[in-house]
Order: C-alpha cells, then structure tokens, then sequence
C-alpha cells in the first residue's frame, strides 16, 4: 500500500511532550508530522488541564483577595460572578496558547495531520480524521499520546452531573452541592475553584491525608484553610456505591478501614467530580502492530534515551510513567528528539518538582521528610515560618513555610517543600540547589532580596531543628 505522506519523525500526539518533541526535531532539521485527534494542539495541559484550571484558580483567587480585603480596610461588597464572562476568560487564555503553538509548528515547517492514529507496522501510522484515511509511513517516531482520567465504575458516567476533571474545566454551572471524590491536587484545585465560585463542597479521600505524595505538615495549612472556608473534608473515605436520584447524585461511603464506620454515611450532591487519577493512553494506539511493549496498566517502558524495545521509536509524557506532569513531558519531548537525531544524550535530571495550585500553593521536590524516614537516610531539616517573613505578614498569609531537607553528612540539600501563596514559584530555586549539588551553606550565602517571600529559602538554609545553623 502506497503511503500518503511520508516523513523523517512522525510525533504521535500534541500535548506538552508531543508539540515540544515536534518543534526540537524540526529545529534540528529533521523533517517532521504531528498528528493530533483534535483541531486544537497543546493536548490535555493546554486545553483541559494546567492552563484553564489555572485561568480559573486566578478567579478564584481574586474572589478570595476580596473577600478578605475587610482585614485591610477595603470592601468590595459580595462578589456576583457572569459565569459566561469566565467561561469566556478561560477560553481566550487556553486559546492565545492553542494558537500560538499552531503558528509556531507552521514557522517550523512541522506538517500537523488531525485524526486518530493507529500503528499498522513498525514504520507506518494509519491515521483517520474527517478528511478519511491517511498512511503515514516514518523512519523515525515519538509515541506521546498521553492520558485521560480514570472512570470510576461505580457513577453514572451518562449523567451530566457525574464529572471528570474535562467536564468541571467546562463550568456548565455552579452547583450548590459539590462533591469531590479524590483529594489529589487536581480534585483540590477544583474545589478551590468551585468553592470561590459559591459551592457548598465536600472532598472524600481514601488515604489518611489529603494530597498523598506531600509531607503532612506541608498539608496542614491547606487542610485548616479549607476547614476555616467551611470545605468539609472526609478521609479514609471511600465512595462505595450511587444512585443518580432526581434532586441529586446519592453517594453512599465506606471507610479505607475494614470493619470501621464511614466517617459520612451519604450524602446528595447536584454535581460529582471523580479525581481519583489518570490512566496512560499506552494500550489505545495500537503499539503492538509496532512491536513496543506496553505494560498491563497502559504504560510504555522506556530507556534512560526514552527509547522504546523498538530502538527508533521513542515515547514520552504521562504514557511512559509518573510523575504525570507537563514540565516532565516537555523535559522528556526535548531528550527525545535530540537523541532521535543523533546526540548522546540521556536523562540526567535528578528532580522533577510537584506544585498543588490550591490556596495557599503546596509545593515540593526531592526527597521529602516521610521518604527519608521509609529509607533510613540521615536528613537534616531547615525550617523557616512565614510568620516571621515581613512580605507574608504584608499579604495578610502568614501560614505559609519553607523548608530544605538536607543529607546529614554532606549538608547537599536533597529535597525541600514550600507551602504557601506562590510556593510553586518558589520551589524552583530549591531544584535547582539539588541539580547543582548545593550545600545548605550555599543557599544561606545567596542574598535574597528583600522584601520577597524567596527570602524565606534562604531563611531555611540559616535555621534548622530551631536553632541558626553552624554550617558556615
Ligand atoms: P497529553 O497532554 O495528554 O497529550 C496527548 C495528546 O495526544 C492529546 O492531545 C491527545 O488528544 C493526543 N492523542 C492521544 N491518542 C491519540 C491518537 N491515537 N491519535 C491522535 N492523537 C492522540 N501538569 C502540570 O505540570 N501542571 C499543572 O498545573 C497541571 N494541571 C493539570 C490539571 C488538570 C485538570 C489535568 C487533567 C492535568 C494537569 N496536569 C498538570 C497534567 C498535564 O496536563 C499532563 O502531565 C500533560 O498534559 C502530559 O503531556 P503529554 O504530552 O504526555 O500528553
């Protein structure tokens, strides 16, 4: 069968890892096809994920600005909200973006084919959009077809008051009853978002503290926000079974703990986000015609060059593990391409840094407190509260701090957490102490300027288990 287009690299999908992987191979004269499902690129980060959740966040945050400007001696009055007009906000953010990219891949020369691909060999994509069937044969390919949130079988999934994370991203209305089943970070932030907007809302999440991945005392401050904004937060919940009735979801709950009673029997709610995670699109592109392995969940292994078993297809994004996020897709795209033409690269990053965007922003990267502890590693540990910071006690957002988790024996800082407002700001500056192989000494040396809540990373570095370091 005689192929329709034939190219270099064929980049199978047009989210961060995708578009990134497309424009690197191209800038390195490679000669390249993207293929994406939807007329719009930039996958689900730019079109149903970190960017309008984002746009919204900032809403939400400004909502809650005012709502606490009294303590300062300003009012606004109650906020009203034209929820067209944000619908509308969050559009225009996600498309100056979705086009930009559009622009960038035709600068480049990158030809973009839209339509569901499908391995038919090791060198050819079948590929059906609206226009028909394509074939495209390839010397070259980078698998990045990404994820989609997992459905719990246990909801109405027909009901359009069951939601994934697409669907609350959709604000088709502010319900007055929200329940939101996973306290993750993309659950978190849409109960932020929807509590600003006016919800009455409710997370259930079945481990014991809420964002699980995060040291707890990082947690604690959003946990008492959350309290104090009146979120009734449920853990070592499980919901158990539903019934979409007609004034509402019913959910019936069960605890983590067997033999133990919930700690929320049921409850009815006009809408019902499942944020309970993501599954990798591994299994859905027809690997196997191509002869890559894909593991029983979906994921597909990789080398430390991100190649495949197939040694010139490459896979990259949230298809070939977790952490499943943007900044490691695009990281991973970058590697990718550049090996795919002929450098001798491989990964070398050491850290890939987590940010919950929720109010306030947890943030953290490397090691954190609890895995020390699960691996017997020596750590030292730097704290500094932000009550002591002049530019918190200015905002008004004293519950936030920072701290550097250190190995005992050499000072190198190896992981460090932030919470507060802009923490995912701030984290970078501790990934880039642990790529550099800095000692604490080294972050306490670096002036901050002041005032500026980045003078609470190297307030850290000076204080440690309550006492003014000795390192220097
Ligand atoms: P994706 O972005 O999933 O892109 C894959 C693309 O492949 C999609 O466009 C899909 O349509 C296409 N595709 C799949 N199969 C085919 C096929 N057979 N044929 C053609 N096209 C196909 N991460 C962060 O780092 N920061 C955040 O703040 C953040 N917020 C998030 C908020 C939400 C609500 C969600 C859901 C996710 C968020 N993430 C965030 C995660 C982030 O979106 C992902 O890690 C990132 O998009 C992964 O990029 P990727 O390139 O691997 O794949």
């Amino acid at each position: 069968r005689k192929a329709d287009l034939e190219c270099r690299m064929l980049v199978l999908g047009s989210g961060p890892g995708g578009y990134t992987a497309a424009f690197r191979a191209a800038d390195l004269g490679l000669d390249t096809v993207l293929v994406e499902r939807y007329a719009s690129l930039g996958g689900v980060c730019l079109n149903v994920g970190c960017i309008p959740s984002k746009a919204l966040l900032h809403a939400a945050a400004v909502i809650d600005e005012a709502e606490h400007a009294g303590d300062y001696g300003v009012s606004f009055g109650k906020p009203t909200i034209d929820l067209a007009a944000l619908r509308k906000y969050k559009e225009k953010v996600v498309g100056q973006l979705t086009k930009g990219l559009a622009g960038m891949a035709k600068q480049r020369k990158v030809r973009t084919v839209t339509g569901v691909g499908t391995f038919v060999s090791a060198n050819e994509l079948e590929v059906q959009g609206e226009a028909g069937t394509q074939l495209i044969r390839f010397e070259q390919c980078i698998i990045a077809a990404g994820s989609q949130a997992v459905k719990l079988g246990n909801f109405p999934w027909g009901d359009p008051r069951v939601m994934d994370s697409t669907d609350a991203l959709e604000l088709a209305e502010v319900p007055a009853r929200l329940l939101v089943v996973g306290g993750g970070i993309i659950g978190l932030e849409m109960a932020t978002v929807y509590r600003a907007l006016g919800s009455e809302v409710t997370v259930v999440e079945f481990m014991d503290q809420l964002m699980p991945g995060a040291d707890p005392d990082l947690v604690k401050p959003l946990a008492d926000r959350l309290k104090k904004q009146g979120v009734a937060v449920h853990l070592k919940t499980k919901a158990a079974a539903t019934e979409a009735l007609k004034d509402g979801i019913k959910v019936s709950f069960e605890s983590a703990e067997a033999g133990k009673a919930p700690a929320l029997e049921s409850g009815v709610y006009d809408r019902v986000l499942v944020a309970v995670g993501r599954a990798p699109n591994g299994a859905k592109i027809g690997a196997d015609k191509a002869g890559v392995q894909v593991t029983e969940r979906g994921f597909i292994p990789v080398d430390r060059q991100m190649r495949t078993n197939v040694p010139h297809i490459f896979a990259i994004g949230d298809l070939v593990g977790n952490p499943m996020l943007a900044h490691k897709a695009t990281h991973e795209g970058k590697l990718a391409a550049e090996v795919a033409a002929g450098e001798k690269k491989e990964w070398v990053a050491r850290v890939i840094p987590s940010v919950a965007y929720t109010d306030p922003e947890i943030a953290w990267v490397g090691v954190t407190e609890a895995e020390a502890k699960a691996k017997g590693l020596r750590v030292g540990v730097g704290k500094f509260p932000w009550a002591a910071s002049g530019r918190a006690i200015g905002l008004g957002r004293t519950e936030g701090f920072t701290k550097l988790i250190f190995d005992e024996a050499t000072h190198r800082i190896v992981g460090g957490g932030i919470v507060g407002v802009h923490a995912g700001d701030l984290i970078a500056e501790v990934a880039l102490a642990i790529e550099m192989g800095c000692e604490v000494a080294d972050i306490g040396h670096t002036i901050h300027p002041h005032p500026t809540l980045s003078e609470s990373v190297g307030m850290a570095a000076e204080v440690f288990d309550g006492t003014i370091t000795d390192l220097y």
